[in-house]
Parts: structure tokens; sequence; C-alpha cells
């Protein structure tokens, strides 16, 4: 299967035909459990002699097929499906920190991983450092002794900034972490992480995974390579686990440790399990990825193009434009495409984002992205609202940006409706 090229596998990965009916799609498997062979298979599986399925919390025959897919197009060992982007990251994390951690991550964020990292996973007793991703430097200068991971977008959400992954990799190497890149905005069609450096990858499935805008999933990919017994900062891998009778889960399961791990123990425990309806529609929506992804970012690029020319838009961040400060890093991070997501500036302020957003017609006004129709946000009223106005600056965020995530509509008639909005 390795061998296929990026839009078979988007196809094929991880499916074949069911061996019990001959179905070709990918049936779903909406069942809570599984019959155990016997006493001992039961054993087995209990202990992780076996693999096999228990129970859907763990493991699902319709999940597996999208987890072997979205690894297989990552390029990575193994991955975990979840039920949203936002359990993908909290299971990582789950695996990584120990109470008192820390982790870096990059101010440039979606506004949702905000509120998540600064509030919700304090009560865990994980903490974590803001650092510039545009500047290596400044990641390097927020790594401390219980610094245990570094996390970015390979796009930033909202501003579709294009992040140097090498360089930041160096770093977090440099210091004995992996580097977490959450791979929403880019998708593996455009860009793969693990491919520059990253240890584990992120999505949150629900945005162009999926694509449609229907279902909620995250994934976990395990990129394979990192170290996780050196220098003991990861004893959750390393340590003799007292749930599983002292297995060492990274001495068992080499490479594939980090995503048995999140399953093992994260989702075992904390729940967010996908469903298998779920994983049935974002492997259909995968099927047609490259299509969608390609047709994002040529019809993104011809809008923003537009804007760029609007009397009424004072700027427009899309790394796809020639003079935009992101374009060399996405030359070579992701020369296909610089996808759907881009951001501009309206004359007048917060008031005018808001008039923008209330007489558009057309495009969704709505807090997603990702989808095949397009979408419109006022980011300082909706997404980035919870953000004091100076974290609203630094992610991308400020009172007069307009967050655009392009369908795939006629590219016209996505111009014509801007057009007509932004002259009311
Ligand atoms: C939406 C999003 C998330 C969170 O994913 P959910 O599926 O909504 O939980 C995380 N990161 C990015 C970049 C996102 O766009």
């Amino acid at each position: 299967m390795t061998d296929y090229g990026f839009d078979t596998l988007a196809i094929h990965a991880g499916a074949k035909p069911d061996p019990t009916t001959g179905a070709r799609a990918t049936p779903i498997y909406q069942t809570t459990s599984f019959v155990f062979n016997d006493v001992d298979h039961a054993a087995s599986l209990f202990g992780l002699q076996a693999f096999g399925n228990i129970y859907t919390r763990i493991t699902n025959p319709t999940t597996a097929v999208l987890e072997e897919r979205v690894a297989a197009l990552e390029g990575g060992v193994a991955a975990l499906a979840v039920a949203s982007g936002h359990a993908a990251q909290m299971l990582t994390f789950h695996t990584l920190l120990e109470t008192g951690d820390h982790f870096v991550a990059a101010k440039q964020l979606y506004g949702g991983s905000i509120t998540q990292f600064g509030h919700s996973f304090k009560k865990f007793g994980w903490h974590v450092d803001w650092a510039d991703a545009t500047d290596p430097a400044s990641v390097k200068q927020a790594i401390g002794p219980k610094t245990k991971a570094v996390f970015i977008e390979s796009f930033a959400n909202p501003s579709g900034l294009v992040i140097d992954i090498a360089a930041i990799a160096a770093v977090a190497h440099e210091a004995g972490i992996p580097l977490i890149v959450d791979n929403t905005l880019a998708s593996p069609y455009l860009l793969r992480p693990i491919e520059h450096g990253a240890d584990i990858v992120l999505h949150s499935a629900t945005k162009f995974l999926g694509g449609h805008g229907n279902s909620m999933g995250g994934v976990i990919v395990d990129g394979g390579k990192f170290d996780w017994s050196k220098g003991g900062k990861f004893p959750t891998l390393s340590e003799p686990n007292a749930s599983y009778h002292g297995l060492k889960i990274h001495e068992t399961f080499g490479a594939i440790a980090f995503a048995i791990a999140c399953r093992v123990l994260g989702l075992r425990d904390l729940g967010p399990a996908l469903s298998p309806f779920n994983a049935f529609m974002i492997l259909t929506g995968i099927e047609t990825l490259p299509l969608r992804m390609q047709r994002h970012s040529d019809s993104a690029l011809k809008v923003a193009e537009y804007l760029k020319t609007h009397p009424k838009v004072t700027w427009v961040s899309y790394a796809g434009l020639k003079d935009d400060p992101s374009y060399k890093l996405q030359q070579r991070y992701a020369p296909k495409g610089a996808g759907a997501l881009f951001t501009f500036g309206i004359k007048g302020g917060y008031e005018s984002g808001v008039t923008l957003v209330n007489s558009i017609e057309l495009l969704s006004h709505l807090a997603n992205i990702g989808d095949t129709r397009s979408l419109i946000i006022h980011p300082a009223s909706t997404t980035h609202r919870q953000l004091t106005e100076e974290q609203q600056k630094a992610a991308g965020a400020g009172p007069d940006v307009v967050r655009l995530s392009i369908g795939l509509e006629d590219p016209q008639d996505i111009i014509k409706a801007l057009d007509k909005a932004l002259s009311a």
C-alpha cells in the first residue's frame, strides 16, 4: 500500500472488501461490543497480548480503517481517531504530561485551543507557556526543565500563516522533547509535517478530512520516531504501568507506543470515543480530499487576489499571495496551495466586520472551517471573543479581522457575494 500515490491512498488505505458480506464501501460497525472466542482470547485482549476488538470506546473496525488511512496519508506509523479535535489534544497531553509539567504552544493558534490550553488544562496541573511560532528563538526561550512538548499549527488558524516546522522541530529536539503539529488547516494533501520533523500530528477531522461540515472527529498520528525512554521525561510511556500489571508501553510496543498509550490509557479512561457513523462519514470525505483541497486553495487564491484590490479592504493575509510574508514558507512547505482559509482587514474595524457578516449572502456566518460551503466569521466577536484584545491581536484576530473559509462553489459567485456585501 505504501508504494501507492497520495490520491490512491486517500481512497484505499486501510480498507478492503468486507470479508463476510463483500461490501465494497467500509461498513458502519454500529456496535458497542465484540464477542470473544473464549476466556483465553478475552484475557489476551484485556492484557494487551493480542490486538482485537473489545468495546467501541477503545477500538472499532470502522474507526480502525479511518485510523489506518490517516496514518498512511500523514506518513505516520499509527493513528487514533477520537470524538473531536479537542479530544485529540487532550489525549495527546494526557499521555505526555504529568501533573506540574509544562508545554510550549504557539500564540498563533485556533482560539478554542488557546482557551483549552490556558484554562481547562490548568485543572489537570498542565501548564502552557506561549511563544511566537514565527520566531524559533522565542520557542527556545520558553522551554524550561519541566517542558515536555512544543505545539504549533502548520498553517495557523485564523491567519493562515505558514510556520517553519523544521526550524521549530530542531529547537524541540535539541531540548529532547517532541514537536506536535496541528495539521488541520493544511491537511496531508498540502503539507505532511512528519517529513519536516514533527513527532505527532493532530487533526480536527471535523474540518477538511471530513470536509462536508457534517461530522465531528479528531485524529492523533504517531510519527514513530521519537525515543520516549531517553532522559526519563515520559514516565507514562517508559515506566511500568500499574493498570496493566507493570507493562512498559514503549518497551513493549516500540515505534507505535505513543498511539497505543493514547488509546489504552487516555481513550480507555477519559472516554472521548468517535462514533462509528462519524468515522464512516469522515472516511467518505477523505476519498475526495485531494480534489477538494486543490479546489479550496485555487479558489481561495482567486478570492484573495480580488479582495486585495477592493477599496474597503485594508490588507489581505493569504500565504498564496506572492507578496505575502508567508509566501516563501508556503512555496517550501505546501507548494500545491495555501489552503482554504485566510483573513483580511476591513475598513471601519469592529463595526464594519459585524455589518459585513450580518449582510452577506451565500457565505454562511458560522464558527467552522473546511466545509464544501464558503464560510465567513468575524473572530473578535465570536471565536476569539473569550480572549483579551492583546491575545486577539497576537492570534491574528484583532477587531478589523474577517476570516473566510473558501468552499467549493463557483469562485465567481463567492466574489460577487463579497462584492455586494462590501458595498452595503
Ligand atoms: C477546529 C479546530 C480544532 C478543534 O477541533 P474540534 O473538532 O472542533 O474539537 C483544533 N485545531 C484547529 C486548527 C481547528 O481548526
